[in-house]
Order: C-alpha cells, then structure tokens, then sequence
C-alpha cells in the first residue's frame, strides 16, 4: 500500500465521539515506550504524525488518524505506566475497554511488544479480554533491530511457547524496526488485503 494522506482528525476519551464515518479501523496500543509513536510515523511516512515521547503516558487519548481517506489508524494511550494516579487508570480502562467494546468499525487491533521481553502478563491478559470478546487481533513485535536473527526467532518461539498455554491458535504476527523501517510493507499489506476483504463483502 501507497500512503498518499495520513491526516489528524479528533483526539478524546469518548468512543461516542468518534468519527461517526463507517471506515475500516486498525487500532494500535501496548505498554508505553514500546515504540508505538515510532511504529505509527514509519507506518504513515510521517515524522511526527504519533508524538513520539520520552515520557510514558503522555498521550493518553484515542487518536484517530484517516489514511488515504479510505481507513482510520487509531492511536489507543499506552497501558501499564507507572507514573498517574489509580483513578486515572481506572478512567483509562473505562474508556479504553468502551473503544473496543462499542467500536462497530473495528477491524482489527495491533499489540504492539517489544522483541526483547519476554511475555508481560498486561499483554497476554489483554489479549485474553480481546479473547474472550472474539475482537482479532495481531501482534506486532518492535524493535528488531536491537537483536539478531536467531534470537529473534528465540523470542518469538519463546512468545508463542507461553501463548499457547492459553490459546489453541496463534495470532497473525508481525516483526518490525521502525529505525530500520523493517516490517512496513507486511502490516501495510495485511491492511490492504483486509480493507479489500472487507470491500468486497460489501
Ligand atoms: P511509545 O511510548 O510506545 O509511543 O514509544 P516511542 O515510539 O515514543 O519509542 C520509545 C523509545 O523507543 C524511543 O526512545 C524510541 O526512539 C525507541 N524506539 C522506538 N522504536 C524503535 C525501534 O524500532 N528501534 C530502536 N532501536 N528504538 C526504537
């Protein structure tokens, strides 16, 4: 897929306020500093279209972004910060759990971890909510440039070894460097091909 637009269109805490247009929604969240701003600006070709921050949980915010004018990219806030007060978590949730819950023109979500850790239970008890909601989802594994091949392949079996203890089929898994732009092309054409489904079936 070509970005020719990647434009800015609303920030907010409330699902209800959303763009109410009905276009096919990727949405991308995980743990803060694990490269999501980084992710998205290489996905858009932007420099600072997703504030890249060196504070954790600044953007706390659903940011919908429209690309090519025929699908939204939706930034979601970064979960598991230490630094805000527990009710402002709870509020997070809240808001956050409505997005995914409510959101009719969600196609699909992005858990984005970084290819160094190992499972972090706020991922993998995330993806047991998305889970339990039947809300698909990919991951995306970040920074690939920090390793080498083979341990790579290490963590990813790693990754999967765990996931498995819970789940009987495996995520659609993508593995990226956003300094290295690694790994665009495939989310990018996942996108396309899933927009394409999604069209034909209309
Ligand atoms: P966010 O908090 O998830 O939005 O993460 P950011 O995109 O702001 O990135 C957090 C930190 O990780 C920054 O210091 C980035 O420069 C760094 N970073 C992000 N992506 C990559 C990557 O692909 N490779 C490397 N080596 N560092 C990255």
């Amino acid at each position: 897929m070509i970005i020719k637009t990647a434009e800015f269109i609303i920030s907010n805490s409330d699902v209800d306020k959303c763009p109410k247009d009905y276009l096919p929604e990727y949405a991308f969240i995980g743990r803060s500093n694990v490269g999501k701003s980084s992710l998205i600006n290489m996905l858009t070709n932007h420099k600072n279209l997703a504030k890249t921050s060196g504070r954790p949980g600044k953007t706390q915010l659903i940011n919908h972004f429209l690309i090519n004018k025929n699908w939204f990219l939706v930034d979601l806030p970064g979960y598991g910060y230490a630094r805000v007060s527990k009710t402002a978590k709870k509020k997070f949730q809240k808001f956050i759990t409505d997005y995914f819950e409510k959101r009719k023109q969600l196609v699909s979500a992005f858990i984005l971890v970084d290819i160094r850790h190992e499972p972090q239970k706020i991922d993998t008890e995330f993806m047991e909510y998305l889970g339990i909601r039947e809300i698909p989802f990919c991951i995306i594994f970040t920074k690939a440039d920090k390793l080498k091949p083979n341990v790579i392949k290490r963590n990813i079996e790693t990754y999967f070894s765990e996931l498995l203890k819970t789940w009987e089929e495996l995520p659609q898994y993508f593995v990226t460097s956003s300094s290295k732009a690694i790994g665009r092309d495939q989310v990018l054409e996942f996108i396309d091909r899933t927009n394409d489904q999604i069209n034909s079936m209309r």
